[in-house]
């Protein structure tokens, strides 16, 4: 393992980004979490458990698929599609409610909160909670709650309440300030199943590892199918948990070169986009310190993306790191062109990706045709677009 695959230190730090922002309040609540984190990562049994929850209940392995026919019209490097749309409940997010609902009930927490964006995290997080018999509570902005009404009805019919957030922009980041105000509440009986590589200590290391199942499938997959390792690894980035699951198990090969793809809204100007490596700043935010979207005066900005998933003003403090070390590149696209990434993977390739997902299409759709035809690219697929289908047939006039 490279000094990069051994971060963070015992405080969570990634260098300058990381660590454990948080009322007193938490501060006992957190070091259990990661205490307990930390004796069930080596014990047989919970790794047992969750193997074989996450093979039976949520379908793992996910198959890697190659994307011949984009291949073909694209007209350059080979595209493989790491299928975490196939999963129980449509996307990655159940790798890590699996992870968390079996720390909860170590701890013996048999109430759990969450937060949601897209929705996909409530809905994954309501799954685990009924198939364990635990109380639900999911807080939802108001304007997520709108654009994705689909998943607020599968959270009701798995028996989570949803509560409405209407505060401030009313989306992602005010369900997470909700969320946590829930915690410090209620912490005693409580468990906060937060879903990305965000907030405080232990959460971004904790998630990653959840999520790492992706990359070490895919390496061996790839491995397989090619006898080589990918060129190219690309996924989309909102908290940043899909991307470094798939990223973290090839940190330490140096030919696989990685892209994370971040919400270019409608284009990189103040309040139009979620791009927190165009023009963000370090700060901290939510339990965490990395790059976010501020004012001079360190206010929070609004954002925009046409994706609720991706619609986050801070990134993973781990991403803030692996960009700082060059080990990472960043870069965007808009909603357009991620609208267009829908249309192209589902007509080419008939897989209706979520909208985060396309943002990643779009990336390979750009960059995949100045490649070579014997390079290798892996994309996250991190979920599919049934969730997405209303809002884009509005979008498109269908
Ligand atoms: C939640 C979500 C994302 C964004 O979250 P990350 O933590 O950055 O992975 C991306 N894709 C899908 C399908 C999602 O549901």
């Amino acid at each position: 393992m490279t000094a990069l695959q051994q971060l963070p230190d015992v405080h969570g730090h990634f260098g300058p980004y990381g660590g454990m922002f948080v009322p007193e309040t938490l501060m006992s609540a957190l070091d259990e979490l990661a205490a307990e984190y930390d004796i069930a990562k080596n014990d047989p049994a919970f790794q047992n458990e969750l193997g074989e929850l996450l093979h039976n209940f949520a379908g793992r392995p996910t198959p890697l698929y190659f994307a011949e026919r984009l291949t073909t019209n694209l007209g350059g490097a080979k595209i493989y599609l790491k299928r975490e749309d196939l999963l129980h409940t449509g996307a990655h997010k159940i790798n890590n409610a699996l992870g968390q609902i079996l720390l909860a009930r170590r701890m013996g927490k048999t109430r759990i909160i969450a937060e949601t964006g897209a929705g996909q995290h409530g809905v994954a997080t309501a799954t685990v909670a009924a198939r364990f018999g635990c109380e639900c509570i999911i807080y939802m902005g108001v304007v997520d709650m709108e654009r994705q009404s689909l998943n607020v009805a599968r959270m009701r019919f798995l028996g989570a309440k949803v509560v409405p957030v209407t505060a401030g922009q009313a989306t992602l980041k005010e369900a997470i300030n909700e969320a946590m105000r829930d915690w410090v509440t209620n912490v005693r009986t409580t468990h906060y199943i937060l879903g990305s590589a965000l907030g405080s200590h232990p959460y971004p290391m904790m998630v990653r590892d959840f999520h790492r199942v992706i990359g070490i499938e895919a390496r061996r997959q790839i491995l397989g199918r090619e006898e080589r390792l990918p060129d190219l690894l690309v996924a989309c980035v909102g908290g940043g948990s899909n991307a470094i699951g798939l990223f973290h198990p090839f940190l330490d090969d140096a030919s696989v070169r990685m892209i994370g793809v971040e919400a270019g809204g409608e284009g990189i100007r103040t309040g139009k986009h979620a791009a927190r490596f165009q023009g963000g700043k370090l700060g901290v935010l939510q339990g965490t310190k990395t790059f976010l979207l501020a004012n001079a005066d360190g206010q929070i900005e609004l954002t925009h993306s046409v994706s609720a998933g991706l619609d986050y003003a801070a990134i993973g403090p781990e991403h803030s790191y692996l960009r700082d070390a060059g080990r990472i590149e960043y870069d965007y696209a808009t909603d357009d062109e991620a609208l267009a990434a829908f249309r192209i993977l589902a007509e080419t390739e008939g897989i209706i990706p979520a909208l985060e997902t396309a943002h990643a299409v779009a990336h390979v759709i750009k960059i995949a045709p100045s490649m070579s035809s014997d390079k290798l690219i892996i994309v996250n697929c991190s979920g599919r677009g049934d969730k997405d289908v209303s809002q884009a047939a509005t979008h498109f006039g269908f």
